[in-house]
């Protein structure tokens, strides 16, 4: 298969991970994080070990005042002001530190997550990276220190995935001084407690929304729903906002006429990378208390971790938080990486930033769908491991399984996160920026080639699973190759194919971030010091190459005949073949072990 370099700079681009082969000592793991950054970890969760986990209970009860003050108390912590820069009185830390930070708050629950998600992304991240001089300094130190929060107003009964199509408007007044702005919008996080609303409204026929820093004051035609009645995150505040005759000073508009949606996308990409980070340790704390439950919990006179049963749950569980961390880390420092190598070329920290993260769109959109179905599963089968107990709302994993399933839904649905991630790439490819076409037209060469019948060299340490995830590349490249060949720009009409391709692309980055992640580590340590890291690098390709398989039949067949279609299902079948099938049960005991001898999520 041809590769792709790197480009002009040797970083990568966002989306090449699909047609470039990465070296493990070019990817950042949760195992490089700097002094600093484990400071920053043990500070952020002795934070929520003592303002949050004591008082989970109180947050089920809709206690959201609860909410409001741990989020002042994060704010003097300084956990608030991470993404903000110096001058702005926050921490201007990196990418990573800040990706870290969102980590670890978000752990013990969801109305915190998302309380902390929607102030320093949505509500304030607009404000930074798009605002005036005048604007950043008038409201980004108060929001960055946690004396105001902020709240985003996208959303509208009408205008949901659809976001530009809003039916908010703002007018000029007549004497030119503000924008009068009337409209509804819905499901606002942090709606009841913040002092500023990032509200996106439409100059009269503009094709697009454009956006406003409006201050919540109550006299100036505010007002606010009844909270919601949620299946989750009870404690964080979502109610609609009513503007009436809001009126808005015409300096506060946020970058130009029609910026609006661009604003509004680009918040997003953030958002999405970020909300992946916030489902890592709900994870983690999923896993250890359901570990800690299965060690105690007797039945038949025997400890449940003891069967086989649950400790397949408890190696699956581990599995996809390992994997989950190894690529979202990765996506981090790729970017972090991408933003210093714009501020080195000129660019202030703002564009630096926007454009740093919106080359890696498309794995923020790759890491926001994959991590939050893993805490939707881990939950569930932490209520599973927990039995009768699991169902009772006193005990943890009811209230995390709730919590999880709005990461799947806000921050743009997972499946419009899948179908933008195949969309976004094959973009990219047309642009020049990632070439897929000369792999892809290699592959169908491939197809119709005699396959070699060498017995390749595996005796490296995850060498034939590195070997694999280049034939599952191939199968990404055949049939989203094939696709858009057959349909050209029709190809977003056929939502089942495209989402059958994202979920290849899902599955090669996050298995490959997880073998990488291993790689490097074995070449610090040993293979034996990383056994178990190794066994979840193959168990969840083996799942992988399972999914892949499935998803690329349905596709396959879903555009394809005849002679056609059998050359094609033989071309996966070839690169879906191990030479040497893992022995999954094995795998899996070995994880559990090392899992129920912590009592804990260990890596
Ligand atoms: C608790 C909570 C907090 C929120 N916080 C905020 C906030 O702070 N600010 C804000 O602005 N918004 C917020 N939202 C709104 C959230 O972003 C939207 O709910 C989300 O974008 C989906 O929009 P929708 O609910 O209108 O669903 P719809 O867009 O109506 O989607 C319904 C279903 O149809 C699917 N669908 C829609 N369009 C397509 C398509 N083109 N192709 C295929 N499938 C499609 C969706 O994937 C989904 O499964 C919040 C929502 C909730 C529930």
């Amino acid at each position: 298969m041809a590769t792709e370099t790197t480009n002009e700079s040797g970083i990568i681009r966002g989306g090449q991970f699909i047609v470039k082969e990465t070296n493990p000592q070019d990817v950042f793991t949760p195992e490089d994080f700097s002094e600093e950054q484990i400071m920053m970890k043990e500070s952020v969760t002795e934070f929520v070990d003592k303002e949050v986990v004591p008082h989970k209970e109180r947050f089920e009860k809709k206690d959201y005042a609860l909410t409001e003050e741990v989020m002042r108390k994060a704010g003097e912590m300084g956990f608030l002001g991470v993404a903000v820069p110096e001058e702005y009185d926050g921490l201007g830390m990196g990418f990573v530190s800040t990706m870290l930070v969102c980590d670890y708050i978000s752990g013990a629950t969801g109305s915190i997550a998302t309380a902390f998600g929607a102030h320093t992304g949505i509500g304030t991240m607009p404000i930074t990276l798009y605002g005036t001089e005048e604007q950043k300094k008038k409201y980004v130190p108060k929001l960055a220190t946690g004396e105001w929060f902020g709240a985003y107003c996208l959303t509208e009964p009408g205008a949901g995935s659809d976001a530009n199509s809003g039916k908010t408007k703002a007018e000029l007044t007549e004497d030119g001084k503000h924008y009068k702005i009337n409209g509804q919008k819905m499901w606002i996080s942090n709606a009841g407690f913040c002092n500023v609303f990032v509200v996106f409204a439409r100059l009269e026929d503009d094709k697009n929304i454009t956006g406003f820093i409006v201050e919540n004051d109550p006299s100036n035609g505010i007002t606010l729903g009844e909270e919601e009645h949620k299946l989750g995150i009870h404690s964080s505040s979502t109610r609609q906002v009513f503007f009436n005759d809001c009126l808005v000073p015409v300096e506060n508009m946020l970058a130009g006429r029609g910026e609006g949606f661009k604003i509004a996308m680009n918040a997003l990409n953030v958002g999405r990378i970020k909300l992946a980070a916030a489902c890592l340790d709900a994870q983690r704390r999923v896993i250890s208390l359901a570990t800690q439950y299965a060690n105690e919990r007797e039945q038949f006179k025997t400890p449940i971790a003891k069967f086989g049963a649950i400790r397949k749950k408890l190696a699956d569980m581990a599995t996809s938080a390992y994997v989950g961390e190894s690529a979202s880390y990765r996506a981090a420092k790729d970017i972090e990486n991408r933003i210093h190598i714009r501020q080195e070329q000129g660019d202030e920290f703002a564009t630096a930033e926007l454009k740093g993260v919106e080359e890696f769109a498309i794995e923020c959109s790759i890491l926001k769908v994959a991590v939050s179905e893993d805490i939707q599963n881990c939950s569930d089968e932490g209520i599973q491991i927990y039995g009768g107990m699991g169902f009772s709302a006193d005990a943890p994993m009811e209230a995390a399984w709730r919590d999880a399933r709005i990461s799947r839904i806000y921050e743009g649905t997972n499946e419009i996160n899948r179908m933008l991630a195949v969309g976004m790439l094959v973009k990219k490819a047309m642009k020049g920026h990632v070439n897929l076409l000369e792999p892809a037209m290699a592959v169908a060469n491939e197809l119709t080639s005699i396959p070699s019948f060498d017995v390749p060299d595996f005796s490296e340490p995850l060498s034939e699973e590195m070997d694999m995830i280049k034939k599952l590349k191939k199968v990404f490249l055949m049939v989203a190759g094939s696709a858009v060949q057959k349909f050209g720009t029709e190809l977003e009409q056929h939502q089942q194919l495209l989402i059958a391709a994202s979920d290849i692309l899902i599955e090669i980055y996050m298995a490959e971030s997880a073998i990488l992640r291993t790689q490097k580590n074995i070449a610090r340590s040993s293979e034996e010091a990383q056994k178990e890291q190794i066994a979840m690098s193959q168990l969840y390709l083996y799942h992988a190459v399972k999914i892949i398989q499935n998803r690329a039949e349905e596709g396959i067949a879903s555009f394809a005949e005849g002679d056609e279609q059998r050359m094609m299902l033989m071309g996966l079948k070839r690169f879906t073949k191990y030479t040497n099938l893992p022995n999954i049960v094995a795998l899996r005991n070995t994880i559990a072990d090392k899992v129920t001898d912590s009592n804990a999520y260990p890596f």
